[in-house]
């Protein structure tokens, strides 16, 4: 299969049936650039097993558990 640049930043590879990279079109997309910090797959550092939003401390399983044995933060 034969790669060819994306026309848009010119750094990345695509497919020829492809208009722009994934990059690209994540930033058209109105998502943040990879050269920033990826808010995309944030782990819970309390379990390290489930996904958490930006804005959260731990998933809600841990924040559960924590509730549940009684501690208050
Ligand atoms: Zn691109
Ligand atoms: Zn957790």
């Amino acid at each position: 299969m034969k790669y060819v640049k994306c026309p848009r930043c010119g750094l990345n590879y695509i497919l020829p049936d492809q208009q722009l990279c994934r990059v690209c079109l994540d930033e058209l997309a109105g998502k943040k650039s990879i050269f920033d910090e990826d808010f995309d797959d944030l782990i819970c550092p309390y379990c390290n097993k489930n996904k958490i939003d930006a804005d959260e401390i731990m998933c809600a399983q841990c924040r559960a558990k924590r509730y549940k044995n009684g501690g208050d933060m």
